[in-house]
């Protein structure tokens, strides 16, 4: 079952089932084994870990996760390759489970199937047109996710790699580096996709820690949020909307400021997630 990468293979099994790739699913499958053993490694499974994968399509990645791992749970959407892989012969320790990732309740699933707290990873090829609120929610989950490892559009790796004053750097960024330490893992072109997107590719891997900031969360990502609204205002413009919501004057944004040593004039992309920190905890004493 090592080789459910091959290019032939996947075509021989589509055209054995009928089963057309479905483009609003953002389905795009790894047709290069080279790429999968090199996505799986990174992951570094252990015999006693369990992963929770999203969209396994023709099961590249989750056949051989599960030689490495105790167990591995995917969630799939689409009922006609949940129907595929319920048909292969795949590993004992594989549970697909039809659903929509994004609604679907993970602690839950994992529970139903037999999960009691063991060490537990994300990893996914992410369709492309949820990987942001996929991510989040797995960064955001109470899951002990040790690490998500990730193949996502190249553009959002940039993101979430980018550091202050770059281009790419924004609130994908900050919200990565709150939750986790991530670095790339690999860059992938788009050719190894069956079909192949027309963008390409990266893998990133997010070790999570707990956050490294202290002010509360829901108030630093406000301020975040607001300060990258209109990227082209200073922080200071950008913020009043908001501090007038918290019934903070002008006059409180200026001492809060200057109290967390940021410049006015500064704009959102200039500050690190330190800066929005200090920042929040100063305007949080004037509320
Ligand atoms: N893992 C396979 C691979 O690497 O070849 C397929 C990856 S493909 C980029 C994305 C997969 O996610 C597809 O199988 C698609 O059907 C599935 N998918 C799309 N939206 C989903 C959702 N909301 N919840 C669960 N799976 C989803």
């Amino acid at each position: 079952m090592t080789q459910m990468a091959h290019p032939s293979f996947v075509r021989k099994l589509m055209k054995e089932r009928g089963f057309n790739t479905k483009k609003r699913f953002g389905q795009n499958f790894l047709v290069d084994q080279n790429i999968v053993n090199k996505i799986v490694a990174s992951a570094n499974l252990q015999g006693d870990e369990w992963v929770l994968e999203i969209g396994p399509g023709l099961g590249a990645l989750t056949t051989l996760m599960a030689q490495e791992a105790e167990q591995v749970v995917a969630m799939e959407i689409d009922r006609d390759l949940v129907a595929i892989l319920g048909e292969l012969v795949l590993e004992p320790n594989i549970q697909i489970v039809e659903g929509d990732a994004l609604a679907l309740d993970w602690e839950e699933l994992l529970k139903k199937a037999g999960w009691q707290g063991q060490p537990l990873k994300l990893v996914a090829n992410l369709p492309y047109y949820l990987t942001t609120p996929l991510i989040m929610k797995g960064l955001e989950s109470d899951l002990p996710f040790r690490e998500l490892v990730v193949m996502v559009q190249r553009e959002v790796a940039d993101r979430i790699l980018a550091e202050p004053a770059s281009k790419d750097f924004g609130v994908l960024s900050l919200a990565v580096q709150y939750f986790s330490e991530p670095s790339l893992v690999l860059k992938v072109p788009r050719t190894v996709f069956l079909p192949a997107p027309n963008v390409d590719s990266a893998v990133v891997q997010l070790k999570t820690h707990p956050p490294q900031v202290d002010a509360p969360r829901d108030e630093l990502f406000a301020v975040i949020r607001a300060s990258f609204q209109q990227r082209r205002k200073t922080v200071r413009n950008a913020l009043k909307p908001l501090i007038k919501e918290w019934g903070l004057s002008s006059e409180d944004l200026d001492t809060a400021l200057e109290r967390a040593e940021l410049e006015s004039g500064l704009r959102g992309e200039r500050l690190s997630l330190e800066d929005f920190n200090r920042l929040t905890k100063e305007l949080l004493k004037g509320v």
